[in-house]
């Protein structure tokens, strides 16, 4: 059975709309596929209405941004697998988020306008009233489009990313908080792509200790461009820490060829796979 944990619609920072998705995952050979937008439940409900007219198994999930460290210095990605999408403590708190990356889009715009990007604000703003999220992603593919940069990683380092000149440092809730209410929405909280926060290992095992410390269940292990070494560090962590091991692509579209739906390594043997725990479902 093929399960692709991890994706994201036009909800957040995807390309595709649901039925765009729907549709690759079913001619991937997808047969389980969690939706995780950034902060977002909004596809979920029409998500869970198409999938069942598919041969396809939807888990509704979310990906959280949260802040670690004592000044939250770091922010990292929880995704929530198999959580109850109309939950109201969950959709409050992810409105929250939403009004701090409003915001955040607002004084990056700012930024930009300041860095010589001349008409950033209102195009900026004409996003915000547009579309129903503006993630990072989305003002670096802006400024691609623009040709102020060359290539979308350039679009990061230069304009971005903490040391960039429009970059507006984030006031995610910090992990504890992120976990909890995952938990709270029935739930399971599991740490995103470890090995893509540029955490040395010993700084990175401190975050899985503090994960697995604050009631968190699972950590991805396979994903795109993850080297065998890492792969198998963190898959020994899985059994160390005993948290669940996910999977997915963390697919946005159909024009990031580096991370297409369905593709990763499978499981290492010594795991125990997330849909192996009691607490998943296995009634659609
Ligand atoms: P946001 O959640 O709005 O802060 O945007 C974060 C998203 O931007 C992440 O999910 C990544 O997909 C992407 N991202 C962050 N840093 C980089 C980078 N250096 N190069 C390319 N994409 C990045
Ligand atoms: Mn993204
Ligand atoms: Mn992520
Ligand atoms: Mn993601």
């Amino acid at each position: 059975m093929l399960r692709d944990l991890h994706s994201h619609t036009i909800a957040s920072d995807g390309d595709l709309t649901v039925s765009e998705l729907l549709q690759l995952a079913s001619e991937r050979g997808v047969q389980e596929l969690a939706i995780t937008d950034h902060d977002s439940v909004a596809s979920l409900a029409d998500a869970v209405s198409k999938a069942g007219k598919l041969e396809l198994k939807l888990i509704p999930g979310v990906e959280i941004s949260a802040a670690v460290g004592k000044k939250k210095q770091d922010s990292v990605h929880i995704v929530g697998l198999q959580i109850d999408h109309q939950h109201a403590g969950l959709n409050s708190f992810l409105n929250n988020i939403q009004k701090k990356r409003h915001e955040r889009a607002l004084q990056m715009a700012e930024k930009l306008e300041v860095a010589g990007i001349k008409g950033a604000q209102p195009d900026v703003e004409y996003m915000l009233d547009s579309q129903p999220m503006v993630c990072r992603t989305h003002l670096a593919q802006y400024l691609l489009e623009r040709e102020e940069v060359k290539t979308f990683g350039a679009a990061f380092k230069h304009y971005l990313a903490k040391g960039g000149k429009a970059y507006v440092k984030d006031d995610w809730f910090d992990i504890e908080d992120a976990v909890a209410m995952i938990r709270q929405a029935g739930g399971i909280p599991v740490l995103a792509h470890p090995t893509r926060y540029g955490m040395g290992s010993n700084k990175l095992k401190q975050l899985i200790q503090q994960f697995k410390n604050v009631g968190g269940q699972g950590i991805e292990v396979c994903y795109p461009n993850i080297h065998p070494g890492q792969k198998n560090l963190l898959a020994d962590w899985s059994v160390q820490f005993n948290l669940l091991a996910s999977q997915g692509s963390d697919f946005h579209s159909p024009s990031k060829p580096w991370a297409l739906l369905g593709k990763f390594a499978p499981l290492p043997e010594q795991v125990t796979p997330v849909w192996e725990s009691p607490a998943w479902t296995t009634s659609d």
